[in-house]
């Protein structure tokens, strides 16, 4: 796995929304960057989980965390200009936006897929990324050097039987990510790349495989190198790339 040795506080005067910011991957990102000095936006869909998360940062890194209660299943337009408009309000600039929230939907071939499921899963993964980052544009474009990260999955990048909804998604990530990014390329200094973490040991990897041994996996906190990478000045050729956590490289991604 990658190793990336960085300064202390090297996120400090940096403000970073991360969304799934209540568990798994998310969490670790809003702990990790509040520890380097960020101020962390929280989003998650359940208060408590949030409100459990901003405690321990506030022990750690007092003063650093914000939570914002959202769920992408049911937040409109309205919503999202209000959180652009009120992040406005505390913050000059946003520098980093993590669009990881995510749901695993059924696992189910196509013919008997529940389209209810189905509707949800792209609304979670897909549209919300879409609202959000629509939003925070503004916000980001206050940032001299900011980073969008969506996050992709395996089976974004090639299809697989029974993964229905997440796949279709992880498919649409990186064709949102790929277009955002040739449209930010020449018009701003914002930069977008697709992450795909792999296994990791979290709930959402316990419901795709229950059978699994899950000391099998990485933890959470082995990825955030790769996530500090991205987020730093040395990170800023690599833009419109779809990367892999597991096998990350400077660098292969960085222009020959
Ligand atoms: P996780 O532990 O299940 O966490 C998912 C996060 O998404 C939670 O914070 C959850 O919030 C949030 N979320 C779910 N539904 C939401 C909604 N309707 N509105 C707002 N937030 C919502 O998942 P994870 O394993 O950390 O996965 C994080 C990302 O990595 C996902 O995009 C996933 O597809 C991707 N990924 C994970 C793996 C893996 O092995 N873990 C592999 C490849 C890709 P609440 O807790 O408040 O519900």
């Amino acid at each position: 796995m990658f190793q990336y040795e960085t300064v202390e506080n090297f996120l400090s005067g940096k403000t970073i929304l991360v969304t799934g910011a209540s568990d798994g991957i998310g969490k670790c990102c809003a702990e990790t960057f509040a520890s380097y000095g960020a101020n962390v936006v929280l989003l998650g869909k359940n208060q408590k989980k949030l409100e459990a998360i901003y405690d321990k940062i506030e022990i750690l890194s007092p003063g650093k965390a914000i939570i914002q209660p959202v769920d992408f299943n049911i937040a409109t337009e309205g919503d999202y200009q209000n959180l652009s408009n009120s992040l406005a309000e505390q913050f000059q600039k946003l520098d980093g936006l993590i669009l990881n929230a995510g749901i695993l939907g059924a696992r189910s071939p196509i013919e008997f897929y529940p389209s209810d499921l189905w509707h949800e899963t792209i609304q979670v993964n897909v549209n919300s990324a879409f609202s959000l980052s629509k939003a925070l544009l503004p916000n980001l474009k206050q940032s001299p050097d900011a980073r969008i990260i969506f996050t992709s999955s395996s089976v974004g990048r090639e299809g697989r039987a029974h993964w229905g909804a997440y796949a279709v998604s992880k498919f649409a990530i990186e064709g949102l990510m790929q277009t955002l990014a040739e449209e930010l390329e020449k018009t701003s200094t914002i930069r977008v790349n697709s992450l795909n973490p792999g296994g990791t040991r979290t709930s959402m990897r316990k419901s795709a495989f229950p059978a699994e041994d899950p000391k099998t996996q990485p933890l959470p906190k082995e990825l955030m190198p790769v996530y500090l990478y991205l987020l730093s000045e040395e990170s800023k050729p690599i833009h419109g790339k779809a990367i892999d956590v597991r096998e990350f490289e400077p660098a292969n991604y960085l222009p020959k």
